[in-house]
């Protein structure tokens, strides 16, 4: 079967490597979509866990169930599914407090090969704790979403708002694209999208946008001061991993607002901040880092419910052969969203 593998930053091979075999609690998934993640084509990130097979965003056909656990999960071969690549114990204190990512198995637990791959390997754990079946109605590019969707289904439950709430999404890549498409299930009355990017200022539109604002043409806290008659927006998403965005931005924020970095910044990065001016502000900054069961299912749910306009994010799709292709796409962000590769 072919894979595509990363050597480093913009150097993928696509190779040949035998169909594995699945131990007796493990399952074997026949690969039908992966997206290329925008986390993917962040160099410091991907050139720290390279070589590997690309890709966790997958949706597939359920091939072979090993003997001993086939009694013990409630899917079937020849099920159509969203596979998560990663997937925590429901046991741990973690576990228990919701915070699935920290849990150790999650942490430890994967999906073998990598998601561009014909088949992959699910280990018991995912099998058990975050593969899920798809609604008929729902196609394979949709549910290679659920992943993506999930991680912004956390951050916008981690970022609080509360009803008639302005918020501001900077960074319409797909990710800035899907918070677009769901806050106003999160409480959102005014969503204004931020990026340099004419065509994906456009896309934001067509995703839900009241506002956009062009920040290399526009002054973007006087825009901002304008849209919320000087109120400013009481909830920020910062999507690019970049200090001197996420310092803008916190000045940019609402009395009693809460500021989300959704993409980390290179390790030993550091800001400096003045507690004063939080305090007195009642400023929260906080974070989210990838998702969890709970999230993954709420996002099937989404999906399912046509909250997610996948016509607007799946803006290429292409061979496992030209993964090269879909890297660079993704990695250059300009007239793209979502790349999907298919089988
Ligand atoms: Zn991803
Ligand atoms: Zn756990």
């Amino acid at each position: 079967m072919k894979v595509a593998k990363l050597y480093k930053f913009n150097e993928i091979k696509i190779e040949e490597i035998p169909i594995p075999e699945i131990k007796s609690n493990e399952a074997l998934v026949k690969v039908k979509a992966c997206g290329i993640c925008s986390g993917d084509v962040m160099p410091w990130y991907i050139e720290k866990k390279a070589p590997l097979v690309l890709g966790h965003e997958i949706s597939g056909e359920i091939v072979k169930i090993g003997d001993t656990i086939k009694d013990e999960i409630k899917l079937k071969e020849g099920d159509k599914v969203f596979v998560h690549h990663h997937a925590p114990c429901m046991e741990c204190s973690y576990c228990k407090r919701g915070d699935h990512v920290q849990c150790e198995t999650w942490k430890n637990s994967k999906i073998y090969p990598g998601g561009i791959s014909e088949y992959i390997i699910l280990p018991e754990v995912i099998l058990k704790n975050d593969t899920l079946k798809i609604p008929e109605h729902v196609s394979f590019e949709e549910a290679a979403l659920v992943e993506p969707v999930a991680c912004v289904v956390k951050s916008l439950k981690r970022a609080h708002m509360k009803e008639g709430d302005t918020i501001l999404i900077v960074g319409l890549g797909v990710m800035g694209q899907i918070h677009i498409m769901l806050a106003r299930e999160f409480g959102a009355e005014k969503i204004i999208g931020a990026d340099m990017v004419d065509f994906r200022l456009q896309k934001a539109l067509e995703a839900g946008a009241d506002y956009v604002i062009n920040i290399k043409e526009e002054n973007v806290y006087e825009k901002l001061k304008e849209i919320t008659k000087g109120i400013m927006p009481q909830c920020i998403i910062v999507g690019p991993g970049d200090i001197k965005v996420i310092e803008f931005y916190l000045k940019a924020l609402s009395k009693g607002g809460t500021i989300l970095i959704f993409t980390p910044t290179p390790p030993g990065e550091r800001i400096s901040i003045s507690i004063n001016d939080l305090y007195f502000n009642d400023i929260t900054i906080t974070t989210s880092y990838s998702c969890g069961p709970e999230d993954t299912r709420k996002a099937l749910e989404f999906i399912s419910n046509k909250k997610i306009n996948h016509k607007i994010l799946i803006t290429h799709e292409f061979g496992i052969d030209e993964t090269p292709k879909a890297y660079e796409i993704t990695s250059k962000a300009k007239e793209s969203l979502k790349c999907l590769i298919k089988f």
